[in-house]
């Protein structure tokens, strides 16, 4: 059986939990560890791939709200950084429906009305699974600002960015390509502003993440919010918590209109004091290269 901090079930793994119907995800729901939040919202995703993904709530002590991370938000991130191409069913615990917040962030998911939403009447019985379409009927949705043939939040992409010189070396040199593989992949369709972000722990595992945007612009994630998902899925959090992180580095374009660095700072110190956060600039390869 899967380990508690398991933040990704195989098929495998799912069908030996109990798991052989989406109807049956809340099995998983006591498995969890959700050592992040006083919430303990848990969001358990079934993506096309058969794989359960799991995302829990996460605020960071001595920040404000607004840099939490919602269990659902945490659990798209989840399913963004593995590669799984498409999110069919989500159930959340406590029983409820996902908040407007994490309705509106969905939608970056392409034919997201179609998701599968499962809700319970007031005594936690009769399970059913409603469209996420009848939640948020007229609907804001990436359509209204992007042609059709823009890559979606799940859809693979790749911006093309190299990173700017000169080469001023770092002392965690892994932490430069894996940041500027992450802005490679940033969705960010509404700015053109991608970032990504890269950190490394005391064992020298390195984790990262990248800016996803909405549609709606406040619902968008921030690149370290993806970057400390990586983390939390692939190590459980750790034991000492945010606190094992020493070293970040954070790839935007250096004259960015929607810009990480300042933000990207505040948090990394208030959460892990002692890292050593770098940002270094990055810019579109010339075409015909
Ligand atoms: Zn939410």
């Amino acid at each position: 059986m899967a380990q508690p901090t398991n933040f990704i079930l195989t098929p495998n793994e799912a069908k030996s939990a109990g798991v052989s119907d989406p109807i049956h995800l809340p099995l998983l729901i006591p498995l969890v560890r959700s050592p992040f939040s006083t919430l303990k919202v848990i969001a358990l995703g079934l993506g096309s791939s058969g794989r359960v993904f799991v995302g829990v709530n996460v605020e960071f002590p001595g920040l404000p709200l607004h840099h939490s991370i919602h269990a659902e938000q945490f659990l798209v991130a989840n399913l963004a950084l593995n590669s799984e191409p498409k999110l069919n069913y989500i159930a959340v615990s406590p029983p409820s429906a996902p908040c407007g917040h994490c309705r509106q962030f969905l939608q970056e998911i392409r034919e997201a009305p179609e998701i599968k939403i499962l809700l319970t009447d007031q005594n936690g019985d009769n399970e059913s699974f409603v469209s996420l379409e009848s939640l948020l009927p007229e609907r804001l949705g990436p359509e209204s600002l992007l042609p059709e043939n823009v890559p979606r939040l799940l859809e693979p992409c790749y911006n093309g960015l190299i990173l700017a010189g000169p080469d001023v070396p770092y002392r965690y040199p892994d932490l430069k390509p894996a940041g500027l593989a992450a802005v490679n992949r940033s969705y960010a369709p509404y700015s053109k502003c991608p970032s990504g972000v890269a950190l490394v722990d005391r064992q020298g595992s390195v984790y990262r993440g990248w800016y996803m945007e909405s549609v709606a612009y406040n619902p968008s994630l921030g690149p370290v919010q993806a970057a400390l998902v990586d983390y939390m899925v692939r190590c459980g959090g750790g034991d000492g918590g945010f606190k094992e992180i020493v070293g970040a580095v954070l790839v935007e374009k250096k004259d960015a209109e929607v810009r990480q660095e300042q933000t990207a700072r505040m948090i990394m110190e208030t959460i892990a004091p002692n890292c050593d956060f770098k940002v270094f600039h990055c810019y579109e390869m010339p075409k015909g290269n």
